[in-house]
């Protein structure tokens, strides 16, 4: 175990890690990059422990994976039982329990109390993927509509669900056909002002999918309740449930995207639930394995059980020692409250971010829900012009200081944050201390 404190020994990063980075551009693909080329000798809870002995707080759990904290000791003692066990048979071949009853969770935690069904995966994109593939069987179209801002993964229709092109799709196309791209109701940037946002979004949204792609001809459409990659865009109120009940009305599969904002995270099981939509499908990944590879889409038995015998799966899909991660997992999250937890922290949180944005302009707004917020930055409060080298300024002046932080958004000037759901509010306060440093450092 990590003691749970911030410390640095050597300039971040340091002489080992430097050493494994020279190790790393001679034998890894320089496509695959890094936010921070520190390399990780031990975590546990909110610390990263690097090979110098440096320790950083975690505001960024893996891209929102390690909710429960890293190492959690509830997956630790899951994962270690299993994998003396079984460590694969193929669920497809032969069955086991932990697949089973990972799926009984899904249907029991997600909206609604519908019948429901779920389907095990590796990954966020596969998941996607699934998703898409069930809507379409179910109901015979084709078409998919997706977001300004969305996005859905790196696979060949992900990529196409995907909003952005760089470092997303520049250079990958040609990108699978039949999907659709809508206004996103976003309120911040929205022209004529965030009252008028979420009416004029939705009927954008109608006016495009009749004219451009016609109901009868869509299956699904799919949206992150929060939107994670794109920017922590959230909805402007009202938006989300209008879009849900239309597409209701036109016997449209509704996709509720919540590999990011799923498991506790914004301050509810599942974001959807702010908004009191249940959707006919939704998608998990991340945060539901405890650290381990694992994700599902989980909705109505009608649709779930539409597609043939064998028509869906994968070698590993459920994976018995992912589920067993992810059992461990959902467990802390029931027995440590991380629900309340999330909201409870993200109050505190909220209320540092408001101080800091009424003291420093460039910071143009606050949002998201529970332990999932963010600050967009701009370099003109009015022309709310975003400001990406400030943005990577702040993040390298947290780096340094020993706060790990993650960007996100279109215009690249988002800085989010992303604590594991079990951090302490005192580590919460004193990364929240680093993120104030570096703002008087690169703004004040
Ligand atoms: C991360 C993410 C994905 C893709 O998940 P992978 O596990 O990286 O394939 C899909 N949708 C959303 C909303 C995500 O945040």
């Amino acid at each position: 175990m990590v003691a749970q404190r911030r410390e640095l020994v050597t300039a971040v990063p340091g002489p080992r890690s430097a050493a494994l980075q020279e190790r790393r551009v001679r034998s890894v693909s320089a496509g695959i990059g890094a936010v921070l080329p520190i390399y990780i000798d031990e975590a546990s809870g909110a610390i990263l422990r690097d090979v110098d002995g440096n320790q950083l707080i975690d505001f960024a759990s893996g891209i929102a994976v390690t909710s429960v904290g890293n190492s959690d000791p509830r997956v630790v003692a899951r994962v270690r039982e299993q994998v003396e066990k079984f460590t694969h048979t193929c669920f497809m071949v032969t069955s086991y329990e932990p697949y089973v009853e990972v799926c009984e969770q899904l249907n029991e935690l997600t909206p609604g109390d519908h019948e429901k069904r779920s389907a095990l995966f590796n990954s966020g994109a596969e998941a996607v993927e699934n998703a898409v593939k069930i809507a379409r069987y179910a109901t015979g179209r084709d078409a998919v509509v997706a977001f300004d801002h969305g996005y859905h993964g790196r696979t060949n229709l992900t990529m196409a669900l995907t909003a952005k092109a760089m470092p997303y799709k520049s250079g990958f196309g040609p990108f699978a056909g039949e999907i659709y791209r809508v206004p996103m109701a976003y309120p911040y940037r929205w022209p004529t002002g965030p009252e008028r946002c979420s009416a004029e979004a939705f009927a954008a949204f109608v006016e495009m999918v009749h004219a451009q792609v016609g109901e009868l001809n869509t299956a699904a459409v799919l949206l992150e309740p929060i939107q994670g990659e794109g920017g922590f865009i959230v909805p402007a109120p009202g938006f989300v449930a209008r879009v849900a009940e239309w597409c209701h009305q036109n016997g449209i599969v509704f996709i509720a995207d919540e590999v990011q904002t799923g498991f506790c995270r914004t301050g509810d099981w599942f974001a959807s639930t702010h908004e009191n939509v249940v959707p006919d499908l939704i998608t998990t990944g991340k945060a539901i394995g405890g650290g381990l590879p694992l994700a599902a889409v989980t909705g109505r038995a009608e649709l779930m059980n539409a597609v043939h015998t064998g028509g869906l799966g994968g070698t590993y899909g459920g994976n018995p020692i992912a589920c067993a991660a992810a059992l461990g997992a959902i467990e802390t999250m029931r027995e440590d409250n991380l629900v309340e937890r999330a909201r409870q922290l993200g109050g505190v949180l909220r209320s540092r971010l408001d101080t800091l944005a009424s003291k420093y302009p460039v910071i143009g707004e606050v949002r998201g829900r529970g332990l999932m917020q963010a600050v967009e930055l701009v370099s003109d409060s009015g022309a709310k012009t975003p400001d990406p080298a400030v943005t990577a300024a702040l993040t390298a002046a947290c780096h340094r200081n020993g706060l790990l932080t993650l960007t996100c958004g279109t215009f690249g000037n988002v800085l989010r944050f992303l604590p594991p759901l079990v951090i302490s509010e005192e580590l919460l306060d004193e990364g929240l201390s680093v993120f104030e440093s570096a703002l008087a450092e690169v703004a004040g």
